[in-house]
């Protein structure tokens, strides 16, 4: 029986190093497919319209909205940001594991529409090294700063939600425990739910 994709949702502060991650768990290994999500924030310097994010306009994001093209979407910092559904879907029936770096009110969401989605939480080592990598980013505004760090503590208090922490101290080690969290993941009996049923079907 072929191996089926599932859904990953990965969460985390901003500032954790979530983005950095993630490209680097799909370079390493083959099964992954990244969602890249539409917004209506600006491009940050160096980023590019259809690598890291669709930017769209207010109205071509509502646009989606309405004709049903979204899996989940949310408000953050008074943009939208949301999640194409065509290429999730198609991912998912080529049997790739289909990752969503999201916040923490479309995570619950997916958590909704699909159980058997899989949510990770991506923790900076520490608050003080979160304060540090927002400050050397240098993207943001101290505004912009503020309002994520105050973003963060409504996101802490999610947390729970969420199946595994992992924290982004070495990239390496981080990337590894991510994809042996997710290859266990896979063996869930919730995730399996066709390959039970044949087996009780060929023991009547
Ligand atoms: P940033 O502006 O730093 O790129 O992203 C801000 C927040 O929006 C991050 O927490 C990021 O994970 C989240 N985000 C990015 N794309 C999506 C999406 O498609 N849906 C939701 N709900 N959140 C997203």
């Amino acid at each position: 029986m072929k191996r089926k994709g599932i859904l990953i949702v990965v969460s985390g502060f901003s500032g954790a190093g979530k983005g950095t991650l993630m490209k680097k768990l799909v370079q390493e290994y083959d099964n992954y497919a990244l969602s890249i999500s539409m917004t209506t924030r600006a491009p940050r310097e160096g980023e590019e319209d259809g690598r890291e994010y669709y930017f769209v306009s207010r109205e071509q994001f509502e646009t989606a909205i309405v004709q049903d093209k979204l899996v989940e979407y949310a408000n953050y910092l008074d943009n939208y940001y949301g999640t194409p559904v065509e290429y999730v879907e198609k991912k998912l029936t080529e049997g790739k594991d289909v990752v969503l770096e999201i916040e923490i009110q479309g995570a619950l969401e997916v958590k909704h529409k699909f159980p058997s989605a899989l949510l990770l939480f991506v923790m900076p080592p520490s608050i003080a090294e979160l304060k540090q990598r927002l400050e050397q980013r240098g993207t943001e505004s101290r505004e912009n700063i503020e309002k994520r760090l105050s973003r963060a503590r409504e996101e802490a208090a999610g947390i729970e939600n969420y199946e595994y922490i992992v924290i982004n101290d070495d990239l390496d080690q981080c990337v590894r425990q991510l994809h042996s969290i997710i290859t266990a993941a896979h063996a869930a009996p919730a995730r399996n739910r066709d390959l039970i049923k044949k087996m009780r079907e060929e023991l009547e």
